[in-house]
Parts: structure tokens; C-alpha cells; sequence
């Protein structure tokens, strides 16, 4: 199957009431470990790389893995750029096959972010490439920069953004934080809920890791239809090679301990794959 965008896919989950998991892949097992749990509970789902795991490997080298993989397994897979910082990164990206953008200009003041955000729609817009946008801050560490006051996404920014720029998906921040939680989060889901009335296009919730499947399930209800998972993968995966080594010290062959690692990772996206509603809709 050819790698599909995420605009009707997240429209789907929309109107099903259920959201996509999108998943960080930082290496080929962990690709391969969530190609497989999306096989076998029959879930659409989104792949994502982030601008650090484009400097570690090209966009063409992520692209070439996606692709490889989704002739291997019958699902609907999208492979999308999670935090893109830059319109060089979007346009590189979509230049590589990517089907779809993230520009992430919630650093910026509200202006800049809708100039730059509308760039880059501008730029996708031609190649049916859909672009999902943030407004608001994600609190803790999310590339190189990390954000103790996370600034809540405001509901007439919220409107006014989305209508500026053309967005099909938009990022929100209602009080979680990239990396895992020293504390519990406390969310902020009634803001949520006066965004989705304000807001039409499906939302974004960045910084899943580590909230608790209620946790989730609530933003669902309240119009999340995308929900990302990185650091807990990342985690799973190397828990996996660790254990690995550990049992086996005398371990060389990166198979014998990536195996472990994939299986790790396989189980815990099964985990988010059910808690998002997603599974079994892959066969609509
Ligand atoms: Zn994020």
C-alpha cells in the first residue's frame, strides 16, 4: 500500500469519534515494531520524524524505510514531520515524499507564526500535502528547547489562526509536556472543549507519554484526533536492548538484541493503538 496524507485519515477519526497514533520512529526496529502492531489490530496510523532525527538521518533514508515497509503490510500509514522548525526542513521533507507537514512556529509571536505557517501551506498546498500548525506552548523539552511555562493555546487565537493560515490539523496546549512527567499533568480539558467548538479542523495532542489511558481518552472525547507518542517508544526500545545485553553480555549481532528491543516497542504501540480508539479501523 502507498504511503497515504493524513488529511482524510484524520477527518475519518473525526467523525468516528477515535484518533490516530503517531509514533516517533527513530531507528528501522522501531518502524518495524509499529508497522507490526498496526497490522495486526488493523489501525490506520502516521510515522514521525522530528528536525534532531533528520540531522542523525536523511529525510530520503526515513522516507525509504516508510515506504519499503508499507509495500510489506496492507494498512494505511502516512509518514509526517513532527516539529518541522524551518520552511528549508517542510520543503525538504515534502521534496523526499513525506505526506505530511508539521510547521511548528509556536515560538514565534502570533504574526510570525501565521506568516510562517501559511508559507508552508502555500508550499504543500500544491502537492494535496496537509500541514498541522501549534499555537500555544507544550511545556517540558521538545528538540533543543525546553519550556517550563507552557503559554495555553487561546481560544480566539486558536480561531483566528486557523483561518489566517489554512491549516488541516492544529496543534493545542492544554497543559502537557513533551519528554515523561515528574509530576501528574493536570489538563486543562474544558479549554479543550471550547477550542473544538470554535475550531473545526482536527486537533492535535503532542506530549502523550506517560499520561495515563483516562488521561487520553477524555481529550478524545473533547475533539483530539491525533495523539503523539515518542519518548515512551524510544524508552521501550532501548529497555528491549538493554535487557538484551544484560542476559547476554557476550551479545554482538545488533539483530539479537534489536529483536528484543522491536518486541518492546511492538507491544506498548498495540497498548496505544487501543487506548486511541484506532484498532479495526484500518479495515473501513
Ligand atoms: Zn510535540
Amino acid at each position: 500500500m502507498a504511503l497515504t496524507d493524513t488529511k482524510e485519515m484524520l477527518l475519518q477519526a473525526q467523525s468516528g469519534g477515535y484518533a490516530i497514533g503517531a509514533f516517533n520512529a527513530e531507528n528501522m526496529e522501531i518502524m518495524q515494531a509499529v508497522f507490526e502492531a498496526a497490522a495486526e489490530t488493523q489501525s490506520p496510523f502516521i510515522l514521525q520524524t522530528t528536525p534532531s532525527m533528520l540531522k542523525y538521518a536523511s529525510a530520503d533514508v526515513f522516507f525509504g524505510m516508510a515506504r519499503g515497509l508499507s509495500l510489506d503490510y496492507g494498512v494505511p500509514v502516512a509518514l509526517h514531520l513532527d516539529h518541522g522548525n524551518s520552511f528549508a526542513i517542510a520543503a525538504k521533507c515534502l521534496r523526499a515524499g513525506y505526506t505530511s507537514i508539521m510547521i511548528d512556529g509556536s515560538k514565534l509571536g502570533f504574526a510570525e507564526n501565521v506568516a510562517l505557517t501559511r508559507q508552508v501551506v502555500d508550499l504543500c498546498a500544491p502537492c494535496a500535502v496537509p500541514v498541522e500548525a501549534e499555537l500555544g506552548k507544550v511545556g517540558g523539552k521538545e528538540e533543543e528547547i525546553v519550556t517550563d511555562d507552557p503559554g495555553y493555546t487561546d481560544l480566539a487565537e486558536a480561531e483566528d489562526f486557523c483561518a489566517r493560515t489554512g491549516i488541516s490539523s492544529l496543534a493545542v496546549a492544554i497543559g502537557t509536556a513533551h519528554g515523561f512527567y515528574s509530576g501528574k499533568p493536570v489538563l486543562d480539558l474544558e479549554r479543550l472543549l471550547q477550542i473544538r467548538q470554535r475550531v473545526n479542523i482536527p486537533l492535535v495532542l503532542h506530549g502523550a507519554s506517560g499520561l495515563s489511558d483516562a488521561d487520553i481518552q477524555n481529550c478524545i472525547k473533547r475533539g483530539i484526533c491525533k495523539v503523539n507518542f515518542a519518548t515512551e517508544l524510544r524508552n521501550a526500545y532501548t529497555e528491549g536492548v538493554k535487557d538484551a545485553l544484560q542476559q547476554n553480555p557476550a551479545l554482538y549481532d545488533p539483530k539479537e538484541f534489536g529483536k528484543l528491543g522491536r518486541a518492546r516497542v511492538r507491544q506498548l504501540v498495540i497498548q496505544r493503538m487501543l487506548v486511541c480508539g484506532a484498532v479495526g479501523k484500518a479495515r473501513a
